[in-house]
């Protein structure tokens, strides 16, 4: 059985809005149409995120859409494009907003929304759960979360929970308060960097490359930058609390904050730079309570050389810490190995072809030096290994491997400048074509290279100071113009 009336889903519109919709279309009651889908607890959590597992194959059946089209009305895929892994921990995902707890109480987490998009008939948007979405752009309206007149949150989800009982369907108003009946009103707002930043963080979150300055970044470096730069930001209110998330915040919170981020980030990367420096931070306050996967390395490189006061005892920031082959990577790589060797090895014991290959890549990404490695192979080892396996032409075709199954941070190891070094020494031919895969990367680089010694110049003549030009900056340029030498 399948149900009568199926409307196709908005474009950009939500998943629960569509649900909602489609209940009514054919009159039933939401509550009702999700124990039809055999979801009895649907409406109790957020459906948006946490989608059951056969909701989507159960609306498919019904509706005879396929379940990609009803995915990307999830706020799964959002998910998806801001984080690297999605999280463990779905009670608080980064960048989207809380909604559905404690409905009846004033003050707390509602669902942004635009009252005059929903009093024209639009669907509530996904874009509109993004923590850096504040306003609405065709009304150019700030986006409200609560009723202006009763103060309670909005949450069309769990709207029609009370009306439930009843046995006529709800009458589907969403630009009325649920509790009171009231019209929801917005202020207007007019706020470009606020706009900027929001635009730029929705394009990244439907998974799109997003210009900064003279950089494009992929959707996962944005988000890492922006939430970097957003904890700098807490509102005033949010400081004598340490545990506070701009997720569970109210929108007139997110305001400033998102407006002043944008206003940080504005001018690219070397203006955002510059701001930093005036504001006198220090690279620990921007990057130590952050997942160090989500900053992109060479920003952190760059807040590092611009922000250090101490440039010669500062700990650099690393690369990837360690580099292990997923399964799909070592059983291609397997046929293509010698049989392990059976001699030497002494006390430590002999090690394996993957402990030496994973040991030589970790590294490489981390550019650790001969004297500083602490890993369980020994350089030597490494060398010796490495050296036998490229004269052999078997080094070869595991980098071709490695870059036909590019999983994790792969790319990221085997094109870093250390990689392509060490490979050179070894006498691997691959290391060529990874050198130009360098100067793709490294375009980034030299960008930073410039922008960063260029702040520091004009630190020197603003203070007077005779700070030297930081080494990193000079290894850093040394790296990039390596490849383009050879
Ligand atoms: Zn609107
Ligand atoms: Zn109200």
């Amino acid at each position: 059985m399948t149900l009568p009336v199926h409307p196709v889903p908005a474009p950009g519109g939500l998943l629960s809005d569509y649900l909602i919709r489609l209940a009514l279309a054919n009159s039933l009651r939401p509550a009702q149409l999700a124990r039809y889908l055999n979801q009895p607890r649907l409406w109790q959590r957020d459906p948006d995120c946490h989608v059951p597992e056969d909701l989507l194959r159960q609306m498919d059946r019904q509706t005879g859409l396929p379940v990609g089209t009803l995915e990307t009305t999830s706020m799964r895929a959002l998910i998806r494009n801001l984080h690297l892994a999605m999280p463990g921990d779905t009670t608080l995902i980064r960048f989207i907003t809380v909604t559905g707890r404690h409905t009846r109480v004033p003050g707390q987490y509602g669902h942004p929304v635009c009252p005059r998009c929903l009093a024209e008939g639009k669907p509530m948007r996904r874009e509109w759960r993004l923590t850096t979405t504040v306003l609405c752009q065709e009304h150019g309206l700030a986006l409200v979360d609560r009723c202006n007149h009763c103060g309670h949150a909005i949450n069309h989800s769990r709207k029609h929970v009370r009306a439930g009982r009843t046995a006529q369907p709800l009458d589907y108003t969403p630009d009325l308060c649920g509790i009171c009946q009231q019209g929801l009103q917005a202020p207007t707002l007019q706020d470009g960097y606020a706009l900027w930043l929001q635009q730029a963080m929705s394009r990244a979150a439907n998974g799109d490359n997003v210009c900064w300055g003279d950089l494009t970044l992929s959707s996962h470096e944005f988000a890492g930058i922006t939430e970097c730069l957003l904890r700098l930001n807490r509102p005033a209110a949010a400081l004598r609390h340490p545990r506070w998330r701009p997720e569970t915040a109210p929108i007139q919170l997110r305001l400033g904050m998102v407006s002043s981020t944008g206003h940080l980030m504005s001018g690219g990367l070397t203006g955002c730079l510059s701001r930093l420096q005036q504001q006198d931070l220090t690279p620990v306050t921007l990057l130590a309570r952050l997942p160090q996967e989500c900053v992109p390395h060479w920003f952190a490189q760059a807040v590092q050389d611009v922000l250090s006061r101490r440039p010669h005892a500062r700990r650099s920031w690393q690369g990837p810490a360690s580099f292990t082959f997923t399964e799909e990577q070592w059983e291609a790589i397997t046929p293509l190995l010698p049989p392990e060797p059976t001699t030497g090895g002494g006390r430590a014991g002999r090690r394996t072809h993957r402990q030496v290959l994973e040991n030589f890549l970790s590294r490489c990404a981390a550019g650790t030096t001969d004297e500083h490695w602490k890993g369980a192979v020994s350089v030597p080892t490494m060398r010796r290994r490495t050296r036998t396996l490229a004269q052999t032409g078997v080094l070869d075709r595991i980098i071709q491997v490695l870059l036909d199954h590019p999983t994790g941070n792969t790319c990221e190891v085997l094109s870093s400048p250390e990689t392509v070094r060490q490979l050179r020494q070894a006498g691997c031919s691959e290391a060529e074509y990874l050198a130009q895969l360098t100067i793709c990367q490294t375009d980034r680089r030299l960008v930073i290279g410039q922008s960063a010694c260029m702040i520091i110049e004009a630190g020197k003549e603003k203070h007077g100071t005779n700070r030297t030009v930081r080494p990193s900056c000079n290894e850093k340029k040394q790296l990039v113009d390596a490849p383009a030498r050879s």
